[in-house]
């Protein structure tokens, strides 16, 4: 089977030819359809976090596909079965985080194609637990994105406690984005969207944003303060500089919400504002297998858009320079 491949923190990624690999027990082998590529695909195959992978590696954590061979003990899953793998890989099951639903805080999770292969390759094995269904009535290429990039915008949005009525600020329109976009306005948020570039915030308007800012042409800080400031501002964009502007445009009990990773971590607040307007600053990392079979739900009943361009697995490096220069509207699928 063909895999593309990090070798090095500063290689391109290898397509080589691989053997099929076999289930073990409580896995299934997986023959991929689709699966997108995250910009957390680029961090880990760069190396760029506190917490790194160990080359060789397989990215690729938005992977749908059939499942083609049960590994021993599996009882969860069938053979022909359409599933995503996640980046939540398998966690324990047992701690006090997995027991209470907060499995994505799991300290002994396995992270696809970042702590264990993943679907940037024809066939993959996954835990058979840590699989979600995909749902007919749901294209491939629309369940790839939704595996991460549509699972954690809804989880931060979930997270944030949005009312109706509140103003969310979306700051970065991408392949996140302009989900957040629409998760937001599916709880009744009143949205605006921030971007650099003028072609993503129109598709924000699109997707139902009350309001853009063109963060490259005026300041975000005072053109939210200018709209009645934001109740909740989802960060998106992977700059400690954009955190610092989303924490500006916050209202009195208004939320941060944290999901980007930038390479440079550090980011600098207020603690009195933070205080006297009693703000709460919130990390949202992925979502559960329930966020995931809620966000499949949500896209098969019709109440989402996906906005995706498919590139062949050979073109894997091309596409992460395509990614790196922000001039993807929102997300690239690999399809098999
Ligand atoms: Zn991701
Ligand atoms: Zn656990």
């Amino acid at each position: 089977m063909k895999a593309a491949v990090v070798t090095s923190f500063t290689a391109p990624l290898e397509i080589q030819e691989r053997a099929v690999p076999q289930p073990g027990a409580g896995q299934v082998l997986i023959r991929l359809e689709t699966c997108g590529l995250c910009h957390t695909d680029i961090h880990a195959a760069h190396g760029d976090w506190p917490v790194k992978p160990q080359p060789p590696f397989v990215p690729g954590h938005e992977g749908i596909g059939i499942v083609e061979e049960l590994g021993s003990g599996v009882t969860e899953r069938t053979v022909g079965e359409r599933v995503a793998i996640p980046w939540l890989g398998s966690a324990c099951g047992e701690c006090r985080f997995c027991i209470d639903g907060r499995e994505t805080l799991c300290e002994r999770q396995q992270n696809s194609g970042y702590s264990i292969d993943g679907a940037f390759a024809e066939y993959a094995v996954a835990s058979a637990r840590f699989v979600v269904p995909v749902p007919d009535g749901l294209s491939s290429l629309d369940a790839a994105p939704l595996s991460c990039a549509g699972v954690t915008t809804y989880k931060a949005i979930k997270v944030a406690h949005v009312q109706p009525t509140e103003r969310v600020a979306v700051f970065g329109v991408g392949g996140l984005g302009h989900l957040a976009v629409q998760y937001a306005r599916i709880v009744g948020g009143s949205v605006i969207a921030v971007d650099i570039e003028d072609e993503k915030l129109d598709l924000a308007t699109e997707l139902g944003a009350e309001h853009v800012v063109n963060a490259a042409k005026v300041d975000p800080v005072a053109a939210i303060q200018a709209l009645g400031g934001a109740d909740v501002a989802v960060v998106l964009a992977a700059s400690p500089r954009v955190f610092e502007q989303a924490f500006s445009s916050l209202n009195r009990g208004g939320r941060l919400i944290c999901v980007a990773l930038p390479a440079d971590q550090e980011m600098s607040v207020s603690i009195f504002e933070t205080v006297l307007k009693g703000i709460s600053i919130i990390g949202s990392i992925v979502g559960t297998r329930q966020d995931l079979a809620e966000v499949f739900a949500l896209h098969a009943a019709g109440h989402t858009r996906i906005i995706a361009e498919t590139r062949r697995l050979e073109q894997v490096n091309e596409a992460i320079a395509e990614v790196l220069s922000g001039k993807v509207l929102a997300r690239l699928v690999f399809e098999y």
